[in-house]
């Protein structure tokens, strides 16, 4: 069996209860096969960035997991539409929005999957619970970069 690769989830959401919808997402991150949840952020509460209604409650999961890349995207995406996640436009609002952000040391460029996600290192919303749980993945700089951007705890 291959062993467990390391990998990090951003998990966001603005429409309905997104603090609830956030933290079921993390149980059932933690109860996909071969997975577990190692570690999560706080949760934050951040402006929309090219999306729009409410703010959004975000967190990010490190999980140990042995599904593949693609796999485990997958997994990710049969949450989020049980979640109720529905697509009627490019960046519309979004009960739970499930990102890969990192999968081990991989890097990956398909059609379906881009990792490291290409638009991690722009968002405060993801670097800065990133930098919670996984300081040394994130350089301060990229931190200071993004430091404009309004996002507060929540708990
Ligand atoms: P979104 O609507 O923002 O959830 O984007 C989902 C689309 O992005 C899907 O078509 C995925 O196949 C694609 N995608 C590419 N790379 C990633 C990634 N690292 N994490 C999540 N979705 C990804």
């Amino acid at each position: 069996m291959r062993d467990p690769v390391t990998a990090y989830v951003a998990l966001g959401a603005n429409l309905g209860k997104p603090a609830q919808a956030v933290c079921d997402a993390l149980v059932q991150i933690g109860e996909l096969p071969e997975t577990k949840v190692v570690r999560h952020s706080s949760l934050y509460r951040s402006a929309p960035v090219d999306s729009s209604g409410p703010d959004y409650v975000n967190a990010v999961a490190e999980i140990a997991t042995r599904l593949d890349a693609v796999e485990l995207l997958r997994q990710l995406q049969l949450i989020e539409t049980a979640a109720g996640r529905e697509r009627p436009y490019r960046n519309a609002p979004r009960t739970l929005d499930l990102d890969l952000l990192l999968y081990g040391g991989a890097r990956i460029d398909s059609a379906r999957l881009q990792v490291p996600h290409p638009r991690m290192g722009e968002r405060a919303f993801v670097l800065v619970p990133l930098a919670e749980i996984a300081p040394g993945l994130v350089p301060p700089g990229q931190l200071d970069a993004v430091s404009g951007q309004g996002l507060t705890l929540l708990k």
